[in-house]
């Protein structure tokens, strides 16, 4: 509750806060993830690519539809900011206010990474999660957000009157303005919001504020994504580290994040289709 509420609860208040929940998406109309499948395709892999993305700071790279990622701690817990975009169109990006709403505010195997409109598919399907033994712990976290944006040096500036270049938000400008061989100015607008990868966060019960706490993440954790597309991926190594105290500074020890990327088996590609067309007409009543 506000602390300015000026308002006297009505006399049917309890009544009207009683009223029953809808999941507001139905969910299980979507198509079912297909375990045997994944795991069928995941069982024989070659690893075709591999980027070691530095302490505070971020890398891009590229995962052809029908290929795995994985992102791989190591040496020490850290968290990782992704941004997902079409390989082909980076006008298609990750939506997390979207998955958010169709799985939950954290991610694990089985849930899908979504586009945005017009596109609005799954681009990408998470097949492993070593940290899906976390769960939910007693103060409502989980791992793997997609609650939180990214650190950046905008929120940072406001709050702290101090400029700091090496927030996600800059590095994934960076990084991806590299990629696509253009000033940061231009590649800025296309960063978008993140998969919190390995990062455990929650609300705190009573003002509902989003809080983090140390991630659980031990080196060797991994999390791995099915291309559902041809994929562009960029990365950042967060500089809160663990994300268990500070971010958008130096303090935090960081670490790096490895990401792989496989070839499945053919055999069990063989009938996969891809991801298929959103299928709204796009007339929007006209
Ligand atoms: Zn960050």
């Amino acid at each position: 509750m506000s602390k300015y509420a000026q308002h006297a609860a009505p006399a049917d208040a309890e009544q009207r806060r009683q009223a029953p929940k809808t999941v507001c998406y139905q969910v299980e109309q979507l198509p079912e993830y297909n375990h045997d499948f994944y795991q069928r395709a995941r069982a024989n892999l070659t690893k075709v690519d591999e980027v070691i993305v530095d302490p505070r700071d971020a890398a891009s790279f590229k995962v052809p539809a029908g290929h795995f990622f994985r992102i791989t701690s190591v040496e020490g817990a850290q968290v990782g900011d992704l941004n997902l975009f079409n390989a082909n169109d980076i006008n298609e990006r990750f939506f997390s206010g979207k998955t958010r709403q169709l799985h939950a505010s954290h991610v694990s195997t089985g849930d899908r990474l979504w586009s945005n409109m017009p596109n609005l598919r799954a681009i990408a399907t998470i097949t492993h999660d070593t940290l899906d033994w976390y769960g939910w712990d007693e103060d409502g976290a989980s791992v793997h957000d997609v609650i939180g944006t990214r650190c950046d040096p905008y929120t940072n500036h406001m709050l702290t009157q101090t400029d700091y270049h090496y927030c996600c938000h800059s590095n994934l400008t960076r990084a991806l303005a590299k990629h696509l061989d253009v000033p940061t100015a231009q590649a800025e607008p296309f960063v978008h919001d993140v998969l919190n990868v390995f990062m455990c966060t929650g609300f705190i019960k009573d003002t509902h504020q989003y809080f983090m706490k140390a991630s659980p993440v031990r080196p060797g954790d991994y999390i791995e994504f099915f291309a559902e597309i041809d994929l562009l991926g960029v990365l950042s190594a967060c500089p809160g580290g663990d994300c268990g105290s500070s971010h958008s500074d130096d303090k935090t020890p960081c670490y790096p994040l490895k990401v792989e990327v496989f070839k499945a088996d053919d055999d069990t590609l063989a009938d996969w289709e891809g991801a298929a067309d959103n299928g709204y007409d796009g007339s929007h009543g006209l």
